[in-house]
């Protein structure tokens, strides 16, 4: 489902030529109503292409304004929770809403890496193939944990 953009706290990046949102955008879909022609509210920005749209949160994370979130499949995340990130320099805070009023808040270093440089692992272990086996992973067949499927268990046969 896609982002829209809160127009009480779009800014409109000031005025620049290129915001945040269009700058980050992947699929170009984040677009700066100047005149505001196509939605009625000038120097606000807006999803051109909802349908396109595929939640990578990019644009969400950069805004400066905290101004643009997004609409979930309500089968991930029911019609009155939330899912809103807010960038600090060094760390993004998660912040879920349940529509029953539960709030949680979840705070994870920002690992972005130079442009063209890639740190997947970010100071974590090499993972080993021999740990596979290991009690924990899902691949290993425990009672009461994960195991390999069975066909008698379809539901549909
Ligand atoms: S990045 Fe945020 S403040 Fe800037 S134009 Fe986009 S929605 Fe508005
Ligand atoms: S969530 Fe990603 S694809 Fe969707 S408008 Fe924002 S940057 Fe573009």
């Amino acid at each position: 489902m896609p982002t829209y953009v809160r127009t009480d706290k779009c800014d409109g990046c000031k005025g620049q030529d290129k915001t945040a949102c269009m700058y980050i955008c992947p699929h170009d879909l984040m677009a700066l109503d100047k005149d505001g022609s196509a939605t009625g509210h000038a120097m606000k920005a807006w999803n051109q292409e909802p349908e396109q749209c595929w939640e990578c949160y990019s644009c969400v994370k950069i805004c400066p304004q905290n101004a643009i979130e997004v609409r979930h499949y309500a089968d991930i995340v029911p019609l009155g929770g939330s899912v809103q990130p807010l960038r600090g320099s060094d760390s993004i805070m998660w912040t879920i809403k349940f529509r029953n009023g539960t709030m949680k808040r979840f705070k994870f270093p920002i690992r972005t890496t130079a442009e063209g440089s890639i740190d997947p692992y970010g100071n974590k272990p090499m993972p080993k193939i021999a740990d596979l086996g290991a009690p924990g992973v899902f691949t290993k067949e425990m009672m009461g944990g994960y195991r390999a499927g069975r066909p008698d268990e379809l539901i549909r046969r």
